[in-house]
């Protein structure tokens, strides 16, 4: 029997390769016009780092974390998110002499065990942003509209949802976890068993519930804006004004608390109604004093995770594969010969060819072109070749015009909209064997 993929772990085939290239190149851009610079971190960490950096009380690190011994003893973790092991390098590197706020983003798949279903996987993606040094509500609100602005290049800006909510300083909230428990407790019964437990041990990942049969009950929690200090509630008004001044949209969602047990003031989420439960496409959340707490400066922090898995879903298949823009279609061997360096001038002038290599007959050939979807395929058989031209036929017409195989890569360069001169698509040793640069002249040309 052959071996299939490990269940919740799946192929990203080339059939959405050019999705994930668009997101990517879209984070990319949007951080980068931000000042954020790229980081690249290791995929697994010391376990104790991911149970430091997440809180011991958070599903990740109770149920959801790849752990295993390595062959030294050694406790290690697949990172389950990077913001932890971001925050490590950040310590590790000295980056808290730099300019604040320190802007960094990285990008990469993270490891949960969880119920695998759409939208949901064991090994997933994401993109993550981190301003790292800085107090100022105005980078809550800049990285706010940062994540939102990544939506819009990719066109999903309609389809999206801005939640954002304060949970206050760490003070504020013990405060209203004794509100919260109050109000919770008589309505025990009516909640699932994972919140009645939640209740003794974590009772804010009450309001984080998705079960239907929580939600009358955790619709008409108290909120907690109301348990905010006069600093956080200042705080929380700055972000929300600053968006304003931006133009952002939002809605304030004070039942939105998030993950992580080391969140303080500003949380946001963003959420698409297309995606049925798997909602959230991207969530972040600021956390001053976690840098602190693994060892750094007090360095505050805030930052944001994307699910790129979730992103691409958005983006549906209207995009069309990429397909190459020719195929070169020697007869015979002294053909391919002729054609191998046109093929490589071409694709040195960033167009993609493809090249036959010599053997199969003409319509199968074509055949093959059909299939690729080219628009352009090449051909040049012995008669050809004595005349040292090629038979340029463009696909969707069947026209078909003889060209001077010297001037071949250009002509194709200049049909696909690159634009590119002669010299350079012919650079030395690509020229094909024996012809000259001046070989563009139409001499042998059959009218
Ligand atoms: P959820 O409530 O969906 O479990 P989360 O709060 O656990 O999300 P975060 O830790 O905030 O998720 O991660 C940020 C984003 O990463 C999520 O909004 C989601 O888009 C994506 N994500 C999280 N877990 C998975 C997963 N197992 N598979 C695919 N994407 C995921
Ligand atoms: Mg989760």
């Amino acid at each position: 029997m052959a071996i299939k993929a490990v269940r919740g772990v799946r192929d990203i085939l080339p059939s959405e390769t050019g999705k994930w290239q668009r997101v990517e190149a879209a984070g990319r851009k949007t951080f980068e016009a931000y000042g954020y610079r790229e980081i690249r971190l290791p995929l697994f960490e010391r376990t104790e780092l991911f149970a430091r950096g997440i809180g011991g009380e958070t599903d990740i690190v109770k149920k959801e974390m790849y752990t295993f011994d390595d062959r030294g003893g050694d406790s290690l973790t697949l990172r389950p998110e990077a913001t932890a092991g971001l925050l490590r390098a950040y310590i590790e590197h000295g980056f808290q002499v730099e300019p604040k706020p320190v802007r960094l983003y990285t990008a990469g798949p993270m490891f949960r065990y969880e119920r695998p279903q759409a939208g949901r996987y064991r090994q997933f993606h994401q993109a993550n942003v981190e301003a790292l040094g800085e107090v100022n509500p105005a980078v809550d609100a800049e990285v706010i509209c940062m994540l939102m602005d990544f939506f819009f290049a990719l066109g999903l800006g309609e389809r999206l949802a801005l939640h954002v909510n304060s949970i206050g300083d760490v003070g504020d909230r013990a405060g209203y976890i004794v509100r919260l428990v109050d109000y919770l407790r008589p309505h025990a019964a009516a909640l699932c068993g994972e919140c009645q437990a939640r209740l003794g041990r974590n009772p804010l990942r009450v309001l984080d519930c998705k079960v239907p049969d929580c939600q009358p009950v955790v619709e008409k929690a108290p909120s907690i804006l109301d348990s905010l200090s006069p600093e956080a509630a200042k705080h929380f008004e700055s972000v929300r004004s600053y968006l304003d001044t931006m133009g952002q949209a939002y809605t304030v969602t004070p039942r939105l608390v998030r993950g992580l047990d080391y969140y303080v003031r500003t949380t946001f989420e963003v959420k698409t109604a297309d995606l049925g439960a798997q909602d959230a496409v991207a969530g972040g959340g600021r956390y001053d004093g976690l840098i602190e707490r693994l060892g750094g400066p007090a360095d505050p922090g805030i930052g944001f995770a994307i699910g790129l898995e979730r992103v691409v879903l958005l983006l549906g298949d209207a995009e069309a594969a990429s397909r190459p823009f020719v195929l070169l279609i020697p007869l015979g061997d002294p053909a391919l010969q002729r054609l191998m360096p046109v093929a490589r001038a071409v694709r040195r002038g960033g167009v993609t060819a493809e090249l036959g290599y010599g053997a199969r007959k003409l319509p199968r050939e074509l055949e093959r072109a059909n299939r690729l979807g080219v628009a352009y395929a090449v051909i040049a058989g012995e008669n050809e070749l004595a005349a040292g031209e090629a038979v340029l036929r463009e696909m969707k017409t069947g026209e078909q015009r003889r060209v001077p195989i010297a001037a071949l890569a250009a002509e194709l360069c200049a049909l696909s909209g690159r634009g590119v001169s002669p010299k350079s698509v012919s650079p030395e040793g690509v020229s094909p064997k024996g012809v000259s640069p001046k070989g563009v002249s139409p001499k042998g040309v059959s009218q």
